[in-house]
């Protein structure tokens, strides 16, 4: 595997791929990597001869009172991780390289990019849209494949690819959860024994919540049953939770019939969690 941290670099060297008739995946992540993210390369894989691994903390997808200098940065383990999966391509530039003037704004996450997880980050997405379109000039993949872990998030890059890289195809790979349902996530590791279990309670309440609505119960009333149920978690304080419309990314009203999804956005002691699950069919 080459690590590259030079985006003029990966370039060269991704142009060389391509004159081979080498199709290429992406991953694009923030490092301190798990067998979720490693989920992703596997699906890159699947319809691709090489697979390159981006690992960028962005700055501009952080707010002032967020975690962006906690953050777990873990390159050596990250680079193990990815040589074992027989990655090719670890990128991992430097704030230069992705923003050589200096970090700002480009993208627009527009009106979905401020409900829900944008509601509680201001600019959150705005700045994750900037960076991804950013990587994907540079990568300029065949395949890019996101985690539908972090659905909203699909969500607003599914129309970024759409309008400005037709030629790439999105990939949505599933939720990968530890044996309590946990879903795993990077800030997981600041999470202590007890909030652990305490965390995948919630998880419990979201299937509990998809096993209701498939069997013809009200939507409001579900909600407002499991917030409580949510905030009754020693330790946890809950964000949101929703049961929105996947293809508008809205809440939904007792009227609505059709597929939907659970979201959810939790605080358990110091560390934020989000999670989601599909509903087959909300019916009367
Ligand atoms: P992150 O490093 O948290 O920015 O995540 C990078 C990518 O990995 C995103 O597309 C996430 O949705 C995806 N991802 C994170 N956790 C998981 C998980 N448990 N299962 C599958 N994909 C995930």
């Amino acid at each position: 595997m080459k690590l590259i941290h030079s985006a003029a670099e990966l370039q060269e060297q991704l142009d060389y791929e391509r004159a081979r008739g080498h199709k290429i995946g992406f991953v694009p992540t923030m490092g301190a990597l798990h067998e979720g993210h490693i989920s992703l390369v596997d699906v890159a894989k699947e319809s691709c001869d090489v697979v390159v691994v981006s690992v960028f903390v962005n700055p501009l997808q952080f707010g002032p009172k967020e975690d962006f200098d906690k953050y777990p940065r873990t390159l050596q383990g990250d680079a193990e991780l990815l040589e074992q999966h027989e990655v090719q391509y670890l990128f991992a530039p430097g704030v230069a390289d992705i923003y050589p003037q200096s970090p700002e704004i480009t993208q627009r996450a527009g009106v979905v990019g401020s409900t829900f997880e944008g509601a509680s980050r201001p600019g959150h997405f705005d700045g994750m849209l900037t960076v991804v379109n950013r990587l994907m000039q540079i990568v300029s993949p065949d395949v890019v494949v996101f985690g539908e872990k972090d659905a909203q998030q699909v969500f607003i890059v599914r129309k970024l690819i759409g309008a400005r890289f037709k030629d790439c195809r999105l990939v949505e790979a599933p939720t990968l959860r530890d044996s309590n349902g946990l879903a795993l996530s990077s800030r997981n590791r600041f999470l202590s024994p007890s909030d652990l279990a305490e965390a995948s309670s919630i998880y419990r309440h979201l299937n509990e919540m998809r096993t209701e609505l498939e069997t013809g119960a009200k939507v409001s009333l579900t909600v407002e049953k499991h917030a409580k149920g949510i905030e009754a978690i020693p330790n946890a304080k809950l964000e949101y939770l929703a049961v929105i419309d996947p293809q508008i990314f809205r809440p939904v009203d007792d009227n609505y019939r059709g597929a939907a999804k659970i979201i959810v956005a939790a605080k358990v002691g110091e560390v934020r969690l989000i999670d989601n699950l599909n509903v087959k069919a909300i019916s009367a």
